[in-house]
């Protein structure tokens, strides 16, 4: 395998998105090969020569990777799972408005949603479901009450977040049910009644 499949199978291990530590660690874990010493520069250098995020980026290159926050922070995402297997010059399909959503939860899932999730061991504040990967590592998602940015501008604090199973987390991001502090199995962190209202009176009716 080479660096950039072997950095790519990484990111698809911890979810799509990590930090340089989370994703060395990975590496680490799956590379059976030796590490040469200046092994952490060359998949500095493989990521940045595959996002158009970095001035490094090689010309002709596919633009496999997204820097979440801002270059300088470390936090890599994978861009599109897809487009790994996509020539560059191909035309891009039209997204679906669920392959949207899913891209906008992988780039906000912010260090804060991280460090949540492990709070609650990746289980479903409302359904108690934790999804266990091929890799023994547990899935979850991160979901602000009040979405993040037009029209709505949640803030990116825990007291507007909850930690939702695929499922769950899809019928609160489409409207399709209520959420109120009784629906929550397992509470570890304080959530504002505010933002419960918003989801209940905003976004809920919006059908
Ligand atoms: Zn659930």
């Amino acid at each position: 395998m080479t660096w950039l499949e072997y950095i790519v199978k990484a990111f698809d291990n911890l979810g799509g998105l990590a930090s340089y530590t989370d994703l060395y660690e990975e590496i680490e874990r799956i590379r059976p090969e030796p590490l040469s010493p200046q092994w952490k520069a060359t998949v500095r250098r493989t990521i940045e020569t595959h996002s158009s995020h970095s001035a490094n980026h090689g010309p002709g290159q596919p633009d496999l990777f997204y820097s979440v926050e801002g270059l300088g922070k470390g936090i890599w995402a994978l861009r599109n799972y897809q487009q790994f297997d996509t020539p560059a010059s191909d035309v891009a399909e039209p997204e679906s408005k669920y392959a949207i959503q899913v891209t906008l939860r992988v780039i906000r899932d912010s260090t804060l949603a991280h460090e949540l999730k492990r709070l609650y061991q990746y289980r479903c504040q409302i359904c108690e479901h934790s999804i266990v990967l091929n890799t023994k590592e547990r899935y979850a998602e991160g979901h602000h009450i009040k979405p993040l940015g037009n029209p709505h501008g949640g803030p990116d604090i825990t007291a507007n977040m909850i930690v939702l199973c695929p499922n769950h987390h899809a019928e609160l991001d489409f409207g399709a049910r209520q959420l109120f502090q009784a629906d929550l199995k397992i509470v570890k962190h304080s959530i504002s009644q505010l933002y419960l209202d918003y989801h209940n009176y905003e976004i809920y009716p919006y059908r």
